[in-house]
């Protein structure tokens, strides 16, 4: 088997449509501060969703709510057609649901492939206790999760430096193994917060391209966070923008970059690098 197929064995079958994840008039106040008001966005499997917005405008807050860090004051969260807004994040992770954070969290110390393994420790059949002793069940699961793990970083061109410590690969690599780590959690959904965060343009432009593959090979569902809005509009099926935790658009790349509020709002400083009729 390759890489690929590896993968694909590994990771659950999405459904081939439907909506994968729905946020349903969300609204959440800090204090004073309307973070988010009446916030409700659908992301259709096996597609890769952007979320864009100025700086403070509720993006990070929504991924908070979606997957379960922060309880709206109203409004419902539903995976795959099931109600998770009362689930807490472990139980959302079982349920296919991972998210990689603003800032990376995978373990410098660590290697590139333990850092994979450690993603996958609720897939692996067996305890630490099982390991330890040697017990036959959690030795295979071990060796399969293993297995993944190098098919993972074939995938996202780290295959190279797998045994190397993460803290010794420059950021571009970083930002891929945690997007590696979240895949061994074995998703049907993924959530990256500005997984392009520190990477220059042509980096950039290689992160989303392997997001890309993961979506369009793997029927992986995907709805990023991004400041860089030009990958954005480059590379998603649909755009939400929010500002000052409204909603103030929705649709294809072409509708957003159209769209007179949008552009008054937010992307007149950006638009120069894009053409309305691209
Ligand atoms: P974004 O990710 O789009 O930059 P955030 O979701 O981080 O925006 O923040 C939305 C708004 O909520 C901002 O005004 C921010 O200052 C405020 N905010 C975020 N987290 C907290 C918090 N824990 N306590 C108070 N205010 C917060
Ligand atoms: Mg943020």
């Amino acid at each position: 088997m390759n890489a690929l197929e590896i993968l694909e064995a590994y990771l659950p079958t999405p459904p081939e449509t439907g909506t994968a994840l729905s946020a349903e008039h969300i609204s959440l106040a800090f204090g004073g501060l309307q973070a988010l008001d009446d916030v409700s966005i659908t992301v259709p499997t096996r597609q890769l969703v952007g979320l864009i917005g100025p700086n403070g405008a509720g993006k990070s807050t929504l991924f908070d709510v979606i997957n379960g860090l922060r309880m709206p004051d109203g409004g419902e969260v539903a995976l795959f057609g099931q109600p998770i807004t009362r689930t807490n994040p472990w139980d959302r992770a079982k349920l296919g649901l991972s998210r990689t954070f603003q800032s990376n969290r995978v373990s410098l110390e660590l290697s590139v492939l333990d850092n994979l393994l450690a993603g996958a420790h609720h897939k692996i059949p067996g305890s630490l206790l099982g390991t330890l002793f040697g017990l036959p069940g959690a030795r295979a699961g071990e060796r399969r999760a293993r297995q993944v793990a190098r098919a993972v970083a074939e995938l996202l061109d780290i295959a190279d430096v797998g045994d190397e410590p993460v803290g010794s690969l420059d950021f571009g690599r970083q930002r891929r193994v945690e997007i590696g780590r979240s895949l061994m959690s074995a998703p049907r959904v993924l959530l990256l917060d500005e997984p392009a965060a520190g990477l220059d343009s042509t980096e950039s432009a290689h992160l989303f391209a392997l997001i890309r593959r993961l979506e369009a090979d793997l029927g992986l569902t995907v709805l990023l966070v991004e400041h860089y809005v030009k990958a954005v509009l480059e590379n998603c099926d649909l755009v939400y923008v929010l500002n000052e935790g409204r909603l103030i658009a929705a649709g294809a790349p072409d509708d957003i970059v159209a769209h007179p509020e949008v552009r008054a709002a937010y992307l007149g400083n950006v638009i120069e690098e894009v053409p309305v009729d691209a």
